[in-house]
């Protein structure tokens, strides 16, 4: 019998309950030895214990160091701070994982197989952001400071090299935007091509491009890319456009990776509009999962989760209302679980 793997299990927000049992309902029936510890975070912590990340839930994670969260919801505006940015910080979650697969074909871009490396805790999103007031006016000028560290840079460069090889990828593009942002993003273009001389060169080609021009050369031909590595600012744009690539947030995984803990979650938030409904597409969750098995060096149960969802969306033509069919999340779970 396979030893149980600890993992915490956050089902989340709005559409998150939904699409994190119809998970759990492909992975029983993969078998896979997870053994969960329920938590809650977001509004569902709010509610349940006062706060949005509640201690429990930091000590469970701390003690599994293996996470499935759904989405949780953040108030715009005023309110409390993403839980999701604080996890990032607390687990210091300094990769982001988001990789784009093709999965229904026939589409205006076909085959596609990327991989987006994004830094996860420097750059402009470190929050240093204040308003300067000038005469009667509190906003006259925004300012933003933003911190990129060689040891940072070299830390997620270092990974995404490592996981270039470790996934036999050959090509691997560093993006950044060092002929304006000269220092931030210099330094992490620089650190790049040093490490890669030092220690990677020949195990795969790596080019560099600045970000305006990459994004242009994703729309128009994505297929000269293999895998992007990239600041945290321009990762999380361009794995967005690389999601509408292979058809929208709903089939969009990522994983929040760490030295000491790993948390996966879909893409996409709580959905509001449609939780309760029954209508969700729990894919993105599901391969949400699939890295999750392979991170836990379960490959082949990752392979056949993926190979039912293949089945299920176009074998079967099972499809939920985001990708054009009539399924609900329930009816797309059961067929997925009977090709299981
Ligand atoms: P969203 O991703 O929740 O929804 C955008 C649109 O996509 C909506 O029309 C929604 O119905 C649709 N959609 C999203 N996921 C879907 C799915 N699985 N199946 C079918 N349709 C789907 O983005 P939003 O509305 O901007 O954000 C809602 C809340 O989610 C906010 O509180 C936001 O902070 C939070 N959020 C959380 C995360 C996370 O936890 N990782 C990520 C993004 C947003």
């Amino acid at each position: 019998m396979t030893t149980p793997i600890p993992a915490t299990l956050i089902p989340g927000d709005g559409i998150g309950p939904e699409i994190v049992d119809a998970t759990l309902a492909a992975l029983d029936a993969l078998g896979a030895p997870f053994a969960w510890d329920r938590q809650v975070a977001g509004l569902g912590g709010v509610q349940a214990a006062g706060d949005p990340l509640p201690q429990a839930t930091l000590d469970s994670i701390r003690r599994t160091r293996l996470a499935l969260k759904g989405p949780l919801e953040t108030p715009s505006g005023g309110g409390y701070r993403s839980s999701n940015v604080r996890l990032r910080e607390e687990f210091q979650l300094y990769a982001n994982l988001r990789p784009a697969r093709t999965v229904i074909p026939g589409g205006r871009f076909d085959k596609i197989d990327l991989l987006v490396v994004r830094e996860n805790l420097e750059g402009l999103y470190i929050g240093h952001e204040h308003y300067v007031q000038i005469d009667d006016d509190p906003h006259a000028v925004a300012m933003a400071t933003g911190i990129n560290t060689r040891a940072g840079s070299r830390r997620i460069l270092e990974y995404a090299f490592d996981t270039a090889i470790a996934t036999g990828r050959k090509k691997v593009t560093l993006v950044h935007k060092a002929n304006i942002m000269k220092a931030l993003t210099g330094i992490f273009l620089e650190t790049g091509e040093q490490l890669y001389a030092e220690r990677y060169q020949g195990k795969f080609q790596l080019e560099t491009v600045i970000v305006d021009a990459c994004a242009m050369k994703l729309v128009l031909n994505p297929w000269q890319f293999d895998m992007l590595v990239t600041t945290n600012l321009f990762g999380d744009i361009l794995s967005d456009l690389v999601a509408g690539l292979v058809g929208g947030l709903g089939m969009a995984p990522g994983a929040n990776i760490g030295k000491d803990a790993a948390i996966f979650e879909a893409v996409h938030g709580s959905a509001p509009d449609i939780a309760g409904k029954g209508i969700a597409n729990p894919v993105a969750i599901m391969l949400a999962a699939a890295l999750m098995l392979e991170h836990v060096k379960l490959p082949d149960l990752a392979r056949r989760l993926r190979q039912a969802i293949d089945e299920t969306l176009n074998v079967d033509q099972v499809r939920t209302g985001d990708l054009g069919g009539k399924a609900g999340t329930a009816q797309f779970t059961q067929a997925l679980v009977a090709r299981i």
